[in-house]
């Protein structure tokens, strides 16, 4: 039996005309020639419905709000549909991907986020690859979790990140091999589908609502008063970017009073590592084990996208700040690597 697809049309440059003004979404556009390229392989590709959003959004105006409408449409329209299609631009969809991991749960269809570097419109573009490839990746394997498929992979939509604002491989998840590879054949490995240690019967949404979280870069000479500054209410949770495995400045005293200063007062401050590929383990260096004892939690392997959406997707539970640091560690949808 034909497999039936949701596409949810979110915005992004995918289906953008270009215009005097700029690149600007044009969703007539974008259901005639999804109509041309389904009409040319006729039975060769899945039957599809579009919900295009309105108004259409360029992802850098996403917000959480965004999120859980992605979510509730998907979880509205599940038993109609046999897998769900994100279109998203790419600026943010990484922490849409992540977002989503951490909402939805007891998937048991394909969720894939996809969009490109060059409109649909444009002579020459990478949309049509991923548009067609996404939809015969949804409509012919099982991968029931959030991927991004994006040039030549399918990645863990929460091991995902942005690297790369020109090329049509423009996402990887540095820490977690790829769901599938694509090049003259796609090459699908169920196998590395996450499956969650706790079976939900159906699928449902724990919501994500804004939470105060925000991140900031370790570098030599930062100053400990800016770190204080941004350590203050209403600041709930911190992504800090470390050095290489997880490390900070354990000479300067200030810097670290700071830190155990927020601790106390129930910030919870995550270890992330400005290296793309590896773990915060926090206990090879002394400059590591400095940050551990100033109260500042490992995130372990996760993205900065994973480790942001998970914050605010733990703040939004409402559980208590010990609980959200032991959380912050432990694996919930495959955003780490379990130790
Ligand atoms: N600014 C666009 C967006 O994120 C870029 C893209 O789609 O590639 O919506």
């Amino acid at each position: 039996m034909n497999k039936r697809l949701l596409i949810i049309n979110t915005g992004g440059t995918i289906g953008m005309r270009q215009t005097e003004h700029g690149y600007m979404p044009d969703a007539n556009l974008l259901d005639h020639q999804l109509q041309q390229i389904t009409e040319q392989w006729g039975g060769k590709m899945p039957e599809y419905e579009v919900l295009n959003y309105s108004p259409l959004l360029d992802s850098a105006n996403f917000c959480p709000a965004d999120w859980l409408r992605i979510a509730d449409d998907i979880v509205q329209h599940y038993q109609a549909f046999d897998a769900f299609l994100v279109l998203h631009g790419t600026d943010t969809m990484a922490y849409t991907a992540s977002a989503l991991a951490f909402m939805l749960r007891g998937l048991e269809k394909n969720v894939i986020l996809t969009g490109s570097q060059l409109p649909l419109s444009l002579r020459r573009n990478d949309a049509r690859e991923n548009l067609v490839t996404a939809m015969i990746i949804a409509s012919e394997h099982h991968v029931p979790e959030v991927c991004v498929l994006f040039g030549n992979a399918l990645l863990r939509g929460c091991r995902t990140t942005k690297t790369s604002a020109t090329s049509f491989d423009a996402f990887v998840s540095p820490n977690a091999a790829p769901l599938a590879t694509i090049g003259t054949q796609i090459r699908v490995f169920e196998d590395r589908v996450y499956r969650p240690s706790q079976i939900d019967n159906e699928v449902s949404i724990l919501p994500i609502q804004n939470a105060a979280v925000a991140t900031l870069r370790l570098f030599p000479g930062l100053d400990p008063r800016v770190l204080e500054n941004v350590l203050q209410t209403p600041l709930q949770g911190l992504v800090l970017e470390s050095y290489g495995a997880g490390n900070g400045p354990s000479h300067d005293r200030e810097f670290l009073a700071t830190l155990q200063r927020a601790n106390e007062r129930g910030v919870v401050i995550v270890n992330i590592s400005q290296c793309r590929h590896g773990s915060v383990t926090q206990n090879d260096y002394a400059t590591g084990r400095a940050l551990a004892d100033a109260g500042v939690v490992s995130g372990n392997d996760m993205t900065i996208e994973a480790a942001l959406t998970k914050l605010m997707f733990l703040f939004s539970r409402e559980l208590p700040t010990e609980t959200i640091r032991h959380e912050i560690d432990r694996n919930l949808v495959g955003e780490l690597t379990s130790r």
